[in-house]
């Protein structure tokens, strides 16, 4: 069993993150938590790349459309005038595609972060998926006000700054997909490793 230093995470500054400014700032909040970077790159995905990092299963995409029926219940909107339907699964294709747009509008950085349960720190320190809801203090909590309500309205996805995987099992996954066999580099930070 690997030791629990070396859990590793995936990170992805989204579009919005790039261009606020905010690489610099995203990677401080992760080396302030004693969490060590081991693999960083800036660069512009491809389609089929992006297509593939989000899954393709019915049951995620039925899941996005549900949330966005779930919010439009919320603020009384009407989804079939928007959506043509009120079915979650013909939904979620169209926040699936409005993603991929989004992901591709301007470089990613994408990193590999590692350190004691970095799955679920870096969520933490991500903030809830959804900026509005999202704790101060939290990247998305600090840096975005985004909504599906609004986000949804203007037929685009919610911008949220950063992706993070959100179980070892995807973080593994998605290492693969965006850095392959790639190097990472081990090297002991001060008043974490020693
Ligand atoms: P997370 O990124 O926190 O893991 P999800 O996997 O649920 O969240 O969703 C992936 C991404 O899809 C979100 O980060 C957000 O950019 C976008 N998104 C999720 N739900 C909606 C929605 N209802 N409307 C628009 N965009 C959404």
């Amino acid at each position: 069993m690997k030791h629990l230093k070396e859990e590793k995470t995936y990170v992805m500054i989204k579009p919005d993150g790039v261009r606020k400014g905010l690489t610099g700032e995203i990677i401080r909040r992760f080396e302030q938590r004693d969490l060590k970077i081991v693999a960083l790159e800036m660069f512009q995905p491809s389609h089929d790349q992006m297509d593939n990092h989000y899954p393709k299963n019915e049951e995620w995409i039925t899941r996005l459309g549900k949330k966005t029926l779930s919010t439009y219940e919320k603020y009384g909107y009407d989804a079939m005038l928007d959506f043509g339907t009120l079915e979650p699964e013909k939904i979620g294709p169209e926040i699936r595609k409005w993603l991929i747009d989004y992901m591709m509008s301007a470089p990613l950085v994408k990193m590999i972060v590692q350190g004691v349960h970095a799955v679920d720190v870096v969520r933490k320190i991500a903030g809830e998926t959804m900026p509005y809801l999202a704790a101060v203090g939290t990247i998305r909590g600090d840096y975005s006000i985004d909504s599906p309500a609004l986000a949804n309205k203007e037929k685009r996805c919610v911008t949220n700054v950063v992706h993070c995987s959100e179980t070892p099992d995807e973080a593994e996954h998605e290492i693969k997909h965006w850095f392959g066999e790639g190097k990472t580099y081990d090297y002991k930070r001060f008043g974490v490793d020693e």
